[in-house]
């Protein structure tokens, strides 16, 4: 039996249709940086999977109603259950959005020169470590590195690198251990339970603080429930639960899996570090019962982790991915295997092997699906990781040349993700048409997001 979405669409919005000039044109205009596109010149925006998903007639009821107490209101008291619901951290703080959870956290838990240990960090979590003088190091699992294999988790720590790390010479150096679920930065895959219950067992016994960076909390448990021996009998909540159990806190963007526009949360067992992020909290963001967020978005918030949850739901997102992932794969393009939840990272570096990492297949990719089908994503390759000299020219490339395609949480239908697919294929008929690019500015930090660059025709 297939599964189905468990609620029906009942308000829409119009999306853009264009032509390929008008797109040639808004791309130049963006210096062929796809953040730089205004999103009304986007016809299938599969840019992040971030504050994109569609609200439920639930969570805009409740934000209607929502109390706007600066201290103490219902919504922050919504919040609070919906998060003591899942994670049994006695010191919860909403925040306005996932990157101030990491800078109020981090700067209650690094000093300058200790190092933060990851499966990956992703780009602003390891932007916030660095900033505070910190080194932010990822240590994700070798199979991995296999982009084809059907590993069921290869979103894992890797297990042995991190007790060497902390019984080596850096050891004294590692003030925390960070396991971002799923991996976002490694192919969105999931961290199974197993690996998070080694992490506990290695932080105790070496006393580094273990914390979760949980925006994918819910995809993660689904994943454990469906992939992950002894685990089938359990709901994902309390998967989810048992994850959130396992760690000393958590920093949570909840634009993710808390199906909601704006928000995050920060969770710690620790007191003295509580006290710590509460004082940068309320100097920073604001009142510990707000946060930085608006009543109405803690109302969506505590309303969108309860729908999050349903197995139902979950199932059917599951399905949509993989649907997708097939029609992919069929037309030619391969894919960071086994596909997960939030997004297809097309192995854009096998499909462009006419371009050497200098002109960015991943990026080459990225623009075409625009050109080509007002289709936008994001490069997660050499222009996003590798290494460059001060002129911009690239010096070490990355380990792969990937494009992410995010899918939106309940926003675009099967139909939607079949456009995509045929766009997709097209594009495989003839790979070597595609133009190959150059950075002509780039800033040190971030560069992906304020990146200039210009078109290298194919061919020339
Ligand atoms: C999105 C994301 C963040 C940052 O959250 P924002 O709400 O965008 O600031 C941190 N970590 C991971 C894994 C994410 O996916």
């Amino acid at each position: 039996m297939r599964t189905f979405p468990p609620y029906r669409i009942q308000v829409v919005k119009e999306i853009p249709i264009t032509t390929r000039e008008q797109r040639e044109e808004a791309l130049a205009r963006a210096a062929y940086n796809t953040f730089d596109l205004p999103s009304n010149m986007v016809t299938i925006d599969l840019l992040t999977d971030s504050g994109t998903g569609a609200v439920s007639a639930a969570q805009e009821a409740a934000a209607a109603q929502a109390d706007r107490a600066y201290a103490g209101s219902d919504a922050y008291y919504r919040f609070r259950a919906a998060v003591d619901d899942l994670t049994s951290y006695p010191h919860t703080f909403p925040v306005h959005q996932g990157r101030a959870a990491e800078r109020v956290l981090f700067t209650s838990v690094l000093k300058p020169g200790q190092i933060s240990v990851s499966n990956t960090h992703f780009d602003t979590t390891r932007a916030n470590v660095e900033l505070l003088g910190a080194e932010a190091r990822d240590l994700p699992c070798a199979e991995f590195a296999d982009l084809d294999s059907r590993e069921p988790f290869k979103g894992n720590i890797d297990l042995a690198a991190l007790e060497q790390t902390l019984a080596g010479p850096d050891g004294e150096r590692v003030g925390q251990v960070l396991v971002t679920i799923t991996n976002n930065g490694g192919g969105g895959q999931p961290v199974s339970m197993a690996n998070l219950k080694a992490v506990r067992e290695l932080c105790d016994r070496y006393g580094v603080p273990f914390f979760l960076d949980a925006a994918r909390f819910a995809e993660n448990a689904w994943l454990v429930v469906r992939r992950e021996p002894g685990y089938g009998h359990l709901t994902p909540k309390e998967v989810a639960q048992e994850a959130f159990a396992l760690a000393d806190g958590c920093v949570a963007s909840l634009k993710k899996d808390g199906i909601a526009p704006m928000g995050a949360l920060i969770g710690v067992r620790d007191p003295e570090i509580a006290k710590r992020c509460e004082v940068n909290l309320i100097a920073t963001e604001g009142f510990r019962t707000y946060g930085g967020m608006a009543a109405h978005d803690l109302e969506r918030v505590a309303q969108g982790l309860e729908e999050v949850i349903d197995p139902h739901y979950l199932a059917s997102r599951e399905a949509d991915a993989a649907h997708f992932a097939d029609l992919v794969t069929q037309a030619g393009v391969d894919i960071v295997q086994p596909s997960g939840m939030h997004a297809l990272y097309l192995n854009a570096g096998r499909l462009l092997s006419h371009i050497p990492p200098s002109g960015f297949p991943g990026h080459a990719l990225a623009c075409e699906l625009y050109l080509a089908g007002g289709v936008r994503c994001v490069e997660l390759g050499s222009l996003y990781l590798g290494g460059f000299d001060e002129n911009h020219n690239l010096v070490t490339p990355a380990p792969f040349e990937l494009v992410r395609v995010a899918i939106p949480r309940r926003t675009y239908t099967q139909a939607h993700l079949e456009y995509v697919a045929d766009v997709l294929a097209d594009i495989a008929k003839d790979p070597s048409r595609v133009a190959s690019y150059r950075v002509v500015d780039a800033p040190p930090l971030l560069r992906h997001f304020n990146l200039k660059l210009e078109r290298i025709p194919a061919g020339a």
